[in-house]
């Protein structure tokens, strides 16, 4: 990995990352209802007459598909060579900012146009030394902005990963929207959320109820009794916090919501679905108490016929995942 001086990345910025994109297909009913079922939206503006389409589709607008587009420019592909060559070779997709300016509607034929907006001196990350790349493109709908999306990478050299025996397992993030289930973890209780609007129960914590939309909330007090709902074994990328193979599960808690964690009491290969389950709280070390679930007898008692479906039904995914 060697420097580059960084006026020479500079004299990047402002220049076009992508010229005269031409959207596929114009907006259209089909691709809106296709998003909002896959992302449980079922709000009336996008599905009623005369609907709009959900602001966040903004780039789905501009998306090649798998035969992609040809409107890379020039100065993008000189900019990623210059970082190839410097030794950042490898990328990872840091965030996005949408902006949305108005409101697009089926038939909307849709053209865009994509800039460098920065390049950054070179920082240190945990992944390792590189360069912030931010683009900003620019949506039109009959000419005329309808929105930007501006997206950022990292193109950073790997750093070579030291591994400590004593590593401990990744911190939770705790921030104002999930600290009531972190202090209720704290106190043996896992709680679930109860909107206060229609009474929908919902889990992992958030701020607001997808069913209705309303901030306000309660909680009730999970049981404990659940059941794997499904399972993966993790085999790669090893942690060394952790010991694979594992079991991750989603189980199901007898109040209707499902919780990721880990399947005590019985060995990866033995979790299985439909298997019954029951809530403890096992302490990682001295800072980290999670919620865990134990199978009921140690899983010995589960032989019912409905479970040896789902585990028929569920091999080939759980077995290749990871
Ligand atoms: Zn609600």
């Amino acid at each position: 990995m060697k420097d580059i001086a960084y006026e020479e990345l500079q004299a990047f910025e402002g220049r076009p990352a992508a010229e005269g994109g031409v959207g596929k297909d114009p907006v259209n009913e089909p691709m809106i209802r296709h998003w909002c079922e896959a992302m449980g939206d079922t709000h009336p503006a996008y599905g009623g007459a005369g609907p709009v389409a959900p602001p966040t589709m903004l780039q789905v607008w501009t998306m090649g598909g798998l035969s992609g587009h040809d409107g890379r420019s020039e100065a993008y592909d000189a900019l990623f060579a210059l970082l190839d060559g410097a030794g950042y070779t490898s990328v990872v997709a840091t965030d996005c900012e949408q902006e949305y300016l108005r409101a697009l509607r089926p038939g909307d034929e849709i053209t865009f146009d994509a800039v460098i907006e920065s390049v950054s001196e070179r920082k240190t990350t945990k992944l390792g030394a590189g360069h912030f790349v931010t683009t900003r493109m620019d949506v039109r709908a009959g000419g005329r902005l309808a929105g930007t999306h501006r997206f950022r990478i990292l193109k950073y050299a790997p750093a070579q990963r030291r591994r400590r025996p004593d590593e401990k397992r990744p911190r939770p993030v705790v921030n104002r929207d999930n600290a009531g289930f972190w202090e209720g973890v704290a106190a043996h209780r896992l709680l679930i959320q109860r909107c206060g609007g229609c009474g929908t129960l919902r889990f992992p914590w958030l701020p607001g109820c997808n069913a209705c939309g309303s901030p306000e909330w309660d909680t009730v007090e999970a049981g404990g009794e659940g059941t794997v709902y499904s399972y993966v074994v993790m085999h790669h990328p090893p942690f060394p916090a952790f010991d694979p193979p594992y079991a991750v599960a989603l189980v199901e808690l007898a109040e209707g919501v499902r919780i990721i964690s880990n399947v005590t009491g019985v060995p990866y290969d033995k979790v299985r679905i439909g298997m019954p389950v029951r809530l403890e709280f096992r302490r990682v070390d001295e800072e980290l108490e999670l919620p865990v679930f134990r199978a009921v007898d140690g899983g010995q008692t589960f032989e019912g016929g409905r479970a040896s479906e789902g585990v028929r039904a569920s091999g080939g995914a759980a077995e290749g995942g990871g």
